[in-house]
């Protein structure tokens, strides 16, 4: 039998013939949660003019630097400077120009008085009177925001492969980038095999099960960035699986999901290899996940994943996951961090567990607890867990209190 070669020797050659896919122009409405291919520069500054922070009046600091309620200084209101709509004229010698927040600062002011510390009479037709009275001093640069103080003109704004989220669209609108660059989603075929397979929502006969791998593969494509452009099923057969794989293989990436061991009705790795894929690894040192298949045509990346649906979902997140982050021009790193086992762990040297674990901070840290039950086929242990602990190759037994690195199925990952 093949020697399983070791997880993180399988990502890395993963990771050896990934290439980040094409870079394409996407509408700011359409790039949520993508990831920025280039840097995003400003070439200019924001904001772009100096502008009040307040509603109220632009004036000559020297001029109110008394003001006070007994000591009104009264000033005449030349102009007004409307957010968008700036004043025609300066502030010269005892004049004020109303402002609205936002709106451009006037030529010969140095500062705003607020609303609220004026008084200004309305004239008998209702309209504001030309005068107001400044009740309150206001010292140089008072509620005025400077050009560039958000951002200067040159700065890097955002970095490549940054993921873009509400605060870094926003960003992206306030320097005017629109479209944005963007690698291009790795397009994803899904492939099913089991003759024992009903899609959910049909009735079963005795011996079927309904199809899951359906629908927690592409949906975890979708969160790690890929497009899912086909979802098929394969019969365990030869014939039928061969042709269910010819489609499947014109995508960047193609998984297929179970018939990949070593029974007598998998087909999977003998059609591939039929169909001029070429394997670079097969069985990784790791459970849940040992009978994991790894091969390359041309650009495609094929992933063989074992069926049971526990294994599907940690050889996912461990190995194609990354390879989809970093196509997507993303960092291919899960959020990893370490926490304490919340109770002892036992197993057998040859091979590295993803246990399952629910995570709980105490005043210590994180700890993380191994579910009950660990089998590859307990598929709700992936609802109740929050992050698989990685226990190397080489270790038998834990004890709790000890360090543990835990991968995170957070919302990333998991979506939720
Ligand atoms: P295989 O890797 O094809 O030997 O399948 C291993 C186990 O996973 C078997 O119990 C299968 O019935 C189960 N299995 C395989 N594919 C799926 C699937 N798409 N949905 C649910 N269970 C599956
Ligand atoms: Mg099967």
């Amino acid at each position: 039998m093949a020697k399983a070669i070791e997880v993180e020797a399988a990502r890395r050659e993963i990771l050896a013939r990934v290439r980040p896919s094409a870079v394409q122009a996407v509408r700011l409405g359409e790039a949520l949660g993508r990831r920025l291919a280039l840097d995003a520069v400003a070439d200019g500054e924001f904001q772009p003019f100096d502008n009040s922070a307040m509603d109220g009046f632009a004036v000559r600091a020297a001029e109110v630097a008394r003001a006070g309620l007994g000591s009104p200084v009264e000033l005449a209101v030349v102009d007004e400077s409307r957010a968008g709509r700036p004043a025609t004229h300066a502030v010269k010698p005892g004049e004020a120009i109303a402002i609205s927040t936002g709106a451009v600062l006037p030529a010969g002011a140095d500062a705003v008085v607020r609303v609220e510390d004026t008084e200004r009479d309305r004239q008998d037709d209702g309209a504001a009177d030309d005068r107001v009275f400044v009740l309150a001093p206001a010292a140089p640069g008072a509620n005025v925001r400077r050009a560039g103080e958000d951002i200067a003109a040159g700065d890097t704004v955002l970095r490549a492969g940054t993921e873009l989220g509400p605060a870094e669209l926003g960003v992206l609108a306030t320097i005017g980038l629109d479209p944005v660059p963007l690698n291009r989603r790795p397009r994803v075929a899904v492939v099913t095999s089991g003759d024992e397979l009903l899609p959910a929502g049909t009735a079963l006969r005795p011996g079927q099960i309904h199809d899951s791998n359906s629908h927690t593969v592409p949906a975890l494509v979708r969160l790690a960035g890929g497009e899912v452009i086909t979802t098929r099923h394969a019969p365990d057969n030869p014939q039928g699986t061969r042709a269910a794989l010819v489609r499947a293989l014109e995508a960047d990436v193609t998984i297929v999901c179970g018939g990949v061991s070593v029974g007598e009705h998998d087909h999977i790795k003998a059609a591939l290899a039929d169909l001029d894929v070429e394997e670079v690894f097969w069985r990784v040192a790791l459970k849940p996940g040992g009978p994991t298949w790894f091969g390359t045509r041309g650009e495609t990346l094929v992933f063989g994943l074992p069926g049971n649906p526990v294994s599907v979902m940690a050889t996912f997140l461990l190995l194609v996951r990354p390879a989809l982050l970093a196509m997507a021009g993303g960092d291919p790193a899960g959020r990893r961090i370490t926490a304490r086992l919340g109770a002892g762990y036992e197993k057998p040297t040859d091979r590295a567990h993803a246990a399952r674990c629910r995570l709980e901070a105490d005043e210590h840290g994180w700890v993380a607890t191994p579910l009950p039950r660990q089998g590859s086929h307990i598929l709700t242990s992936m609802v109740a867990a929050d992050c698989l602990a990685l226990i190397p190759t080489g270790t038998a037994a834990l004890a709790a209190g000890d360090a543990v690195e835990v991968e995170l199925l957070d919302r990333a990952s998991m979506g939720r």
